[in-house]
């Protein structure tokens, strides 16, 4: 099974993509960009933990990236999940800094960073719930059940974990990203009799990946932004403020930058923020191009899916997560 790179999450280019585009003064500025830093930083430690999980042998470790699988009610996601020929491993990344705080009293997870004092939801009973609902997903779908195991990864190194639970059982399942190889190797070395099978491991992969459902979410919804206040047109990649103008097949800033390929980002920031596709009609106003040629010549050399004909041709956009 090949380990799949881990794509950058839609949401984070979404976002990226909204701040680009929002005027400087729009007032759910801040708020887009604590989300857009949070979903950043995540995604730089789930990258830290891929580089130890790249070591492992593909054969053996069939590994799967952001699996969001419905349970009864609602959908659950998992950061990483490794199926292997003896159990499935769960883990949760964590890229804080500062000190984390495993409160025994309360069942709190804090984080101390200076002055601040944050609590934050528990992955510990955040993996335990995950682990309750895959084996539930597991048996609506007849499969074995194999030994499922978790682990809370601590991504960021400089971070320091602390408890002041009485047993320190629970924390052996959580530490920094360094110890995963050892961990694993650890797992490998209980002993078991129940093997799963290469025909049982390729069913629960099956049934994974055709049950996984990525979030599709809508940014401008979900930040009440209105579609006008959306900056329309090619931003120049080099001053990053300036939107470009076309001119002999290529596009030119005041900045004296020229490009031939400016428009590529700002098609995938109308897929990302407008609509699942782009007509030629909506390509000339979002881009403010005025021929309808150059759009089309434009649109073509992206390689999207094209429906319908003539006028109607519609682009489409297709992001999986
Ligand atoms: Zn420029």
């Amino acid at each position: 099974m090949i380990v799949k790179e881990r794509k950058p999450p839609i949401t984070l280019l979404k976002l990226e993509a909204l701040l680009r585009r929002l005027p400087k003064e729009h007032s759910m500025r801040s708020t887009i960009e604590s989300d857009f830093m949070k979903i950043k930083s995540g995604y730089v430690g789930e990258k830290k933990v891929d580089y130890y999980l790249n070591f492992l042998p593909k054969k053996e470790y069939s590994i799967f990236h952001n699996i969001r699988l419905k349970s009864e009610d609602h959908f659950f996601q998992i950061d990483t999940l490794i199926i292997t020929s003896k159990y499935i491993l769960l883990l949760e990344i964590k890229n804080m800094l500062g000190n984390l705080m495993f409160d025994r009293d309360f069942h709190q997870f804090i984080r101390v960073l200076g002055q601040n004092e944050e609590n934050f939801p528990n992955p510990i009973l955040q993996v335990n719930r995950h682990q309750k609902e895959l084996i539930s997903f597991l048996s609506r779908h007849k499969l074995d059940i194999p030994p499922i195991y978790s682990f809370i990864i601590i991504s960021n190194t400089s971070s320091v974990i602390k408890t002041t639970l009485r047993t320190s059982k629970v924390l052996e399942n959580v530490f920094h990203t360094e110890h995963l190889p050892l961990k694993i190797q650890m797992l490998n070395e209980i002993k078991t009799n129940q093997i799963v099978s290469t025909n049982q491991k390729r069913k629960i992969t099956k049934a994974i990946l055709k049950n996984h459902t990525p979030l599709i979410s809508n940014v401008l919804e979900k930040y009440n932004i209105n579609k006008n206040d959306i900056i329309k047109g090619v931003f120049c990649p080099n001053c990053i403020t300036r939107i470009m103008k076309r001119a002999h097949g290529s596009w030119y800033c005041e900045c004296s930058h020229k490009s031939k390929v400016a428009h590529v980002q700002a098609i995938y920031d109308y897929g990302y923020l407008i609509g699942q596709s782009i007509s030629n009609c909506e390509c000339r106003d979002f881009l403010q191009l005025s021929s309808s040629s150059s759009a089309s010549y434009l649109l073509k050399s992206l390689n999207l899916t094209q429906i319908g004909f003539n006028k109607s041709t519609k682009y489409l956009f297709q992001f999986d997560d």
